[in-house]
């Protein structure tokens, strides 16, 4: 039994942190000041010196940067030449040209080191073996660091990557591997060849842990979702969620407490926005998520507007650490449905979705109806068509987050196919065809 280890940067007092992210600040304001042709014009451009900033709180008379700027200006956020690059990355789930990601040696053992604390938080030790079931390649700058970070620990590291899913319940069952990194989704698909193969998921494994990207365990109002639900009932092991982004160049873990997704103080400043006035927001207030780094020297970003809604807190966690936590993700600012006077975000449709035993997978459309109001459309995957599980839906949709949309129903199949339409390296279950979306 090994007791659990705490990083001293993760106990600070909340005083201290601040002190400490307030040089960190100085210092990576300095750094873009002389290094990103963008922030040296974007501050010009607003009147504003690095000198100007004479506390933490004056970090909010600087300017947000957008991902929009990112994918345009691309190259005149680059800090460094060519030669201090390592490794590249890029940014998930977009359209348009891809936003390049330069990873430089300082940065990449930064991130390992960042990440080694956070499986330490999940308490992955020596005596854990760990399977990576995401993507090794494509650009995916996560999966890497990962693996030395967990190799750090000296945890046994299983290198699958995604896909292969009886391999990957062979090994499973003849490594004994204690715990998966993997999306939700694939856990569902990983149950389904397990119980083809004859094995029971429960009872054949000997996994404890998940580590989950890409969906919520929890809802708005901190209660489990029904993903993390399934997973527990079908693998019968504790679930940690996992965010992160590649411009933060960071990922974020649940601790023990399953409280939030804890920061890393000397990594990252991070504030909650109100998405429509810019304003910021107090702890617990549910706004967008706005990413500082302080440490990076490839491609750092000031102010960056990440897109997810979430709530911040910065008191000290159940499990003693004082690391900000970023609490569950309720969706994406700029997918904000406004339907006949309610405001909901596409996870809300998709959480009673999930709800449905008849439904096997789904997309969801958000269009413009004829008088320009927001719509929804959604792709139902049924095994055969069946009016009672179409019913039970739409009664559902109506009575808890009063939608009406309408719903075709699909084969499972096609489904996924839609899912992968444009060879993303994660499933595209949300369309959005309004005007302003697309423009
Ligand atoms: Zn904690």
């Amino acid at each position: 039994m090994t007791t659990e280890k705490f990083d001293k940067i993760d106990m600070l007092p909340l005083n201290d942190i601040k002190k400490l992210q307030f040089q960190l600040l100085k210092k990576q304001l300095d750094y873009v000041w002389k290094k990103s042709r963008f922030y040296r014009k974007k501050f010009s451009d607003a009147g504003i010196t690095p000198d100007d900033i004479k506390t933490l709180k004056d970090i909010r008379k600087l300017p947000f940067t957008t991902k929009e700027e990112l994918r345009l200006q691309n190259e005149d956020f680059v800090c460094i030449s060519n030669r201090k690059t390592i490794d590249i990355g890029t940014t998930t789930g977009t359209t348009g040209s891809p936003i390049l990601l330069p990873v430089s040696k300082k940065d990449w053992d930064g991130f390992v080191r960042i990440v080694k604390r956070g499986f330490s938080m999940i308490g992955i030790t020596p005596d854990d073996v760990v399977q990576l079931t995401l993507a090794f390649d494509q650009l995916f700058s996560v999966s890497m660091p990962s693996d030395y970070a967990l190799k750090e620990i000296g945890a046994t590291v299983a290198r699958m990557g995604p896909g292969n899913n009886k391999k990957q319940i062979e090994l499973m069952i003849k490594i004994k591997s204690t715990i998966i990194h993997a999306s939700p989704d694939y856990m569902f698909s990983l149950a389904e060849t397990a119980r083809e193969m004859g094995y029971d998921p429960q009872k054949d494994f000997f996994l404890k842990k998940g580590i989950f990207l890409g969906q919520p365990l929890f809802d708005r109002n901190d209660r489990p979702t029904t993903v993390k639900k399934k997973i527990e009932e079908i693998w019968g092991i504790e679930c940690f969620s996992d965010y992160g982004s590649m411009e933060m160049l960071a990922g974020l873990f649940e601790c023990k407490m399953h409280n939030g997704h804890h920061s890393y103080a000397d990594w990252l400043y991070l504030e909650v926005i109100n998405p429509e006035t810019g304003e910021v927001l107090g702890d617990d207030q549910e706004g967008e998520l706005v990413a500082t780094t302080l440490m990076l020297e490839a491609i750092p970003v000031i102010r960056y507007r990440q897109g997810d809604i979430t709530r911040l807190q910065n008191n000290r966690c159940t499990c003693g650490r004082t690391s900000p936590r970023i609490m569950s993700i309720v969706g994406r600012a700029n997918h904000l449905l406004k339907i006949k006077g309610t405001s909901i975000y596409p996870q809300q449709i998709e959480e009673l979705l999930m709800q449905e035993p008849g439904i096997k997978n789904y997309t969801i459309e958000a269009f413009k109806d004829a008088n320009g109001c927001d719509a929804v459309k959604i792709m139902a995957g049924l095994q055969e068509k069946n009016d009672k599980v179409v019913e039970s839906v739409k009664m559902h949709l109506k009575t808890k987050i009063r939608i009406t949309p309408e719903i075709e129903v699909l084969s499972p199949q096609e489904i996924y196919a839609i899912w992968f339409r444009h060879g993303d390296r994660k499933p595209q279950k949300f369309f959005d065809l309004r005007p302003e979306s697309l423009a």
